[in-house]
């Protein structure tokens, strides 16, 4: 399914910030608390305010959440301070609930976009909406918790399948064994790819549940605008330490403010001379590079006709290993990565091997 002709996710004044900041506490705890927090970030200029009001949690006993009570909290924020708000919906119920409510923006956590029957039963409650609703409706589909491009991908179309338009995803890493600097590594090629494959769709970085940790946000906020995401989604809480979910990520709204204020922007996108010539000598190169990776081909067909003739095997291992091995570490003395080397000489291995069994394959 091809995702096209998106709408704008919100209104032209909020695209137009640089970045587009949605903030909030991980959950809405109480009254006081959900306004207090929104009362701050509005007096900072954030214009979308982020609770969670149904809490998906790893274990039973953890808090998980207020759920429909909190709705009129984030109703009264909403009054109050004249911000958007956004919060994640996991069943159809929770989406009707919150769409009643007045929500703006709602977003798929990260188990559930891994769950295409929890996501269906989303894309069916939204194609169920009046048209109006859905329309002003902005949509999020956060990454699914395993690294799966496809997975997330899917997500996406089933929402779309469902007439939503004002669609974008979140990037908020994923989830792995062991012990990480990251809560969840961010694998950032994952939402690159995601990007190249589908380039009018708006993404989101979520530098809270990446990093896990207060230190992080900054960092990873900086790496999210260099790479040019179209804005963060950040977790601040008043009284952060106090947090019933998520406190070591939460900061406070006047420390989310300063972060924002020190990202470095790039608002340049127009190529200058001297980029477009070295992008020129790219463009050679890599013509240059194919020409070669023909000629190898040719060479290994030769071999192919070779081995048919002397009834040799194709694949020898005990070549494939020396041959990878010198050339690892000619690489690697040339300043790339061991790993990235590897992944080129198997790639060109396995093309070199499919086209020499296509020559000794027995005549039809
Ligand atoms: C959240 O945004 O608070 C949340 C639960 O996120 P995720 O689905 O990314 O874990
Ligand atoms: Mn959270």
């Amino acid at each position: 399914m091809s995702i096209t002709d998106l709408k704008p996710l919100f209104s032209p004044e909020i695209m137009a910030s640089a970045p587009i900041v949605m903030a909030g506490p991980c959950s809405a705890e109480s009254e006081t608390q959900v306004l207090e927090t929104a009362r701050a970030l509005a007096a900072h200029g954030i214009k979308i305010f982020r609770a969670g009001v149904w809490k998906p949690r790893t274990k039973p006993g953890g808090f998980e959440g207020i759920g429909s009570p909190a709705l009129a909290w984030l109703a009264k924020a909403k009054e109050e301070t004249g911000m958007l708000t956004a919060t994640e919906v996991a069943t159809a119920r929770h989406l009707n609930e919150a769409v009643e409510s007045g929500i703006d923006v709602i977003w798929l956590g990260a188990r559930t976009s891994a769950n295409p029957f929890a996501v269906q039963e989303l894309a069916d409650a939204l194609a169920a909406l009046p048209q109006g609703r859905r329309d002003s409706l902005a949509v999020l589909v956060k990454n699914p918790v395993n690294p799966d491009l496809e997975l997330w991908l899917g997500a996406l179309e089933r929402i779309y399948g469902a007439g939503v338009r004002r669609l974008g995803a979140i990037h908020r890493g994923f989830s792995s064994y062991g012990k990480h600097i990251y809560r969840n590594p961010p694998k950032w090629r994952i939402p690159i790819e995601l990007h190249r494959r589908l380039p009018d769709l708006p993404i989101i970085c979520d530098p809270s549940h990446i990093g896990g940790k207060r230190e992080m946000i900054a960092p990873l906020s900086q790496q999210a605008l260099d790479m040019n995401f179209n804005g963060l989604i950040i977790e601040s809480h008043c009284k952060p330490d106090a947090a019933l979910s998520d406190a070591a990520q939460q900061v406070t709204p006047d420390s989310l403010s300063y972060i924002v204020n020190s990202l470095s922007l790039h608002t340049e996108t127009r190529s200058t001379e001297s980029l477009g010539l070295l992008r020129q000598q790219i463009d050679r190169l890599d013509d240059e590079l194919l020409e070669l990776l023909a000629k190898r081909m040719r060479v290994a067909r030769d071999i192919g006709r070779y081995k048919r003739e002397n009834n040799m095997p194709v694949v020898q291992p005990g070549r494939y290993n020396d041959l990878m091995q010198r050339r690892v570490d000619t690489a690697v003395s040339l300043d790339m990565s061991a790993d990235f080397i590897r992944n080129v000489l198997a790639a060109i291995h396995e093309e070199s091997v499919r086209q020499q069994l296509e020559i000794c394959a027995p005549e039809k």
